[in-house]
C-alpha cells in the first residue's frame, strides 16, 4: 500500500469536511484522540457565547438567553442520548467520571443477604476499581469482595469468563464498554442479558465508546452508564461527564443526594424535604458547571450532523488500514498488534513493544502524538472526525524510520508523569 492509496481513501471519505470543523495542527499527527479529543471551531464558539450571557445577564442566565444554565445539563443530557442509545430524559450530564460511578454505586450498590460482592475486571481503569473498593468499605467489606475477572492474555478478556464469574454472591457488575489498553470492544446486550438472568444489576463505563462506537443501553436494558466526555466526544480538558440511567429505575433515590438531583419545578421551593427528578436528572448533586459544559454543545452538534454511524464506519476503516500497514510495515521490528483484529476493536490500535517508552518520545519528537500506556503500550487513535488516511500512512513511515534508524535510543525507556 502506497501513500496514493491514503490519498485516494481520504478523497473518497465522506467525512472528510469535518476535519475543518477542528484546530488541527498541519504537519502534525495527532492520534490521542482517545486521551484528550482536539478542540473544535464550534467548541470555542459555544463557550464564548455562554461567557458572554454571564457577561450580559449575571445572576439572570439561570433563566435567559440563548442557553439558560438551569436547563443546561439536561439539554444536553437530550443531545448525547442518541450516542448511547438512550431515551432523552435517561441521560444527564453532570459531574465527572468517578463521581458519577460513586453516585452510581451509592444508588444501585445494595448488598443484601448472599448477594454482596461487586464484579468487575481486571484490566479496568484504576479509578473505577478504587471507586468500588471504597464502596464496599463503607459498607464494612475488604476488597475481597470485589471479584475481578482475569484476562489470559493482560489484553483481552472472554465474555464466557465473565459471565461465569457471575455467581450467585454477586450484586452488580461494573465493565467497560471498551477497554481502555486494548481497545476491546465487549458485547454488553449479551453480559446485560446474563446479569439480568442472574438477578444481578450491571452498568457500564463508556469512557472508551462513547463516541466512537453506538450504543443501545436502553433496548439492552442496561441498568446504568457512564462516561468522560473529553476523549472521543471533544469536550475539553476536564468537560462535564455523563450518566444514563434506564428509565425503569426512575424514581430510584440518589445515593448521594443534592438540590440539583430535584425535580426543576420544585427544586426553588427550597423545602427540607427532597423531591428528586422522575428523570436521570435526579442523579445530579449541585451546581453544574456551566463553563465547562459549553464546549461538548458545541461537540455534540457536529456528532448529531455526522451521525454516529457514520463514524464508526470509517473509524474501522480507519483502524483496518492502520492494522494492515503495522502488519506490512513494521512486524520485522518487534511490534505486536494488541487490540482485537476483527470487528471487536474500539477506536484505538494497541501496539505493544518492549521499547515502546522510549518509542512514544521520539514518535512525539518527529510530531506524532500516541498515548503510552505502562509497561509497553502505545495507543494510537485515528479519529474518525479529524483524522485522515494520510495521518495513519505517514505515521506509519515515521515509525518505521524511528526504528531504522534507532533513534529512539537518545531516550530513556522511562515514562513521564503522564504519558
Ligand atoms: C478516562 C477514564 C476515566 C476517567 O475518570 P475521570 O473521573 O474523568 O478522571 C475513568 N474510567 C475510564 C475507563 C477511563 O478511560
Amino acid at each position: 500500500m502506497s501513500k496514493d492509496t491514503a490519498i485516494q481513501l481520504d478523497e473518497q471519505d465522506p467525512l472528510k469536511a469535518y476535519r475543518n470543523e477542528f484546530y488541527v495542527k498541519e504537519g502534525q499527527y495527532y492520534l490521542d484522540g482517545n486521551s484528550l479529543g482536539l478542540m473544535s471551531k464550534r467548541a470555542e464558539k459555544k463557550v464564548l457565547s455562554l461567557l458572554e450571557s454571564w457577561k450580559e445577564y449575571g445572576i439572570d442566565g439561570w433563566t435567559e438567553g440563548e442557553h439558560p444554565w438551569y436547563y443546561f445539563s439536561e439539554k444536553l443530557g437530550e443531545m448525547c442520548a442518541p450516542l448511547v442509545g438512550a431515551k432523552m430524559e435517561e441521560v444527564i450530564l453532570t459531574g465527572s467520571t468517578t463521581t458519577n460511578l460513586h453516585q452510581l454505586l451509592a444508588t444501585f450498590y445494595k448488598p443484601e443477604g448472599k448477594k454482596v460482592k461487586i464484579l468487575a475486571d481486571e484490566l479496568n481503569f484504576p479509578t473505577d476499581l478504587y471507586a468500588i473498593t471504597s464502596h464496599l468499605a463503607i459498607h464494612g467489606h475488604d476488597a475481597s469482595y470485589m471479584k475481578l475477572v482475569k484476562s489470559e492474555d493482560g489484553h483481552l478478556l472472554k465474555e464466557e469468563a465473565i459471565i461465569e464469574a457471575m455467581t450467585e454472591d454477586v450484586a452488580l457488575v461494573i465493565l467497560p464498554g471498551v477497554l481502555y489498553r486494548s481497545g476491546q470492544v465487549l458485547d454488553l446486550a449479551k453480559l446485560t442479558k446474563a446479569a439480568h438472568a442472574r438477578g444481578i444489576l450491571i452498568g457500564f463505563d463508556l469512557c472508551h465508546s462513547i463516541g466512537s462506537i453506538p450504543h443501545q443501553l436502553h433496548e439492552i436494558g442496561a441498568d446504568f452508564a457512564f462516561w468522560c466526555n473529553y476523549k472521543h466526544l471533544n469536550g475539553g480538558p476536564g468537560s462535564v461527564a455523563g450518566i444514563f440511567v434506564h428509565e425503569k429505575h426512575f424514581g430510584t433515590r440518589p445515593g448521594l443526594a443534592g438540590w440539583f438531583g430535584s425535580d426543576k419545578s420544585k427544586q426553588f421551593d427550597l423545602t427540607t424535604e427532597m423531591t428528586p427528578a422522575n428523570t436521570a436528572g435526579a442523579y445530579q448533586i449541585g451546581t453544574p458547571h456551566i463553563l465547562s459544559l459549553a464546549p461538548i454543545y458545541g461537540s455534540l452538534e457536529i456528532f448529531h450532523e455526522a451521525g454516529i454511524e457514520a463514524i464508526r464506519k470509517k473509524s474501522l476503516r480507519l483502524t483496518q488500514f492502520f492494522i494492515d500497514l503495522i502488519d506490512q510495515e513494521l512486524a520485522a521490528f518487534g511490534f505486536t498488534v494488541g487490540s482485537p483484529k476483527d470487528e471487536t476493536r474500539g477506536g484505538h490500535i494497541y501496539l505493544v513493544h518492549e521499547e515502546a517508552a522510549r518509542i512514544c518520545k521520539a514518535l512525539k519528537e518527529a510530531g506524532v502524538t500516541p498515548d503510552f500506556r505502562a509497561p509497553n503500550g502505545i495507543r494510537l487513535a485515528p479519529v474518525a472526525l479529524y483524522n485522515s488516511f494520510t495521518d495513519v500512512w505517514e505515521t506509519v513511515q515515521i515509525l518505521k524510520s524511528i526504528m531504522e534508524n534507532e533513534t529512539y535510543k537518545k531516550f530513556e525507556n522511562k515514562r513521564g508523569v503522564i504519558a
